[in-house]
């Protein structure tokens, strides 16, 4: 199997091919179809099997088709660690190379105010963690009133790490239209309790 069977917008592709990504890894072969039809996902892959691609690139392929001629911030990804955060962006970066869309961070330990600079100049996809977007929102840097797409990235460590509070404050302030997808490396109790509160009609992928 190679992308072509995606589909992609050629801007993903030309992205794609200067990566070197031949051909999907078996996370990517079995969620990226189900992102496309706009499913929420449950999806157990470790770190290392390809799982950033496996969602970033079918939330790239819908922006992309929304056509939007301004950045609004429609796809929120929340990460445990400040380094799986800047992973995560980094990936959005180069696959989005060739589109107009923006990724920025948000973390804790460094000052915030580069960060909110960033974020006022418009972006479409926020990749943060829990603490940090919370200060954000109380300050009125963020708002995430236009979200679509969720993505809880590492969720069992996330938990793991105590972020459960702040994982509920943050959804007080998403619509319940939007599309989530939910990554862990297991699945426990915990991580099936959040999965409840988050998903509808989830399917599920263990790889
Ligand atoms: P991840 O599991 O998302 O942290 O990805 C692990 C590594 O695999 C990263 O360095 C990616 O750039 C790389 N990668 C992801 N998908 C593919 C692919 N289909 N072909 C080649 N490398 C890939």
């Amino acid at each position: 199997m190679t992308f072509a069977a995606f589909s992609f917008n050629n801007a993903i592709s030309k992205a794609l091919a200067e990566l070197n990504y031949d051909s999907p890894t078996d996370i990517q072969q079995q969620a990226i179809p189900v992102i496309l039809k706009k499913h929420d996902l449950m999806a157990r892959a470790q770190t290392g099997t390809g799982k950033t691609a496996a969602f970033a690139l079918p939330i790239l392929q819908h922006l992309i088709e929304q056509n939007k001629v301004d950045p609004a911030l429609r796809v929120l990804v929340l990460t445990p660690t400040r380094e799986l955060a800047k992973q995560v962006h980094k990936s959005f970066t180069e696959y989005s190379q060739y589109t107009p869309l923006q990724s920025a961070l948000a973390y804790g330990g460094v000052s915030a105010k580069e960060q909110a600079a960033r974020i006022a100049q418009g972006v479409d996809i926020l990749v943060a963690t829990p603490g940090r977007l919370i200060d954000h929102l109380q300050s009125g840097i963020v708002s995430l009133d236009d979200v679509q797409y969720l993505v809880f990235d590492e969720a069992d460590r996330m938990l793991d790490m105590g972020f459960k509070d702040e994982i509920d404050k943050i959804l007080t302030h998403l619509s319940v239209k939007r599309q989530t997808l939910l990554f862990s490396a297991t699945f426990n109790d915990e991580v099936y309790k959040v999965a409840k509160k988050l998903l509808t009609d989830a399917e599920c992928i263990e790889i």
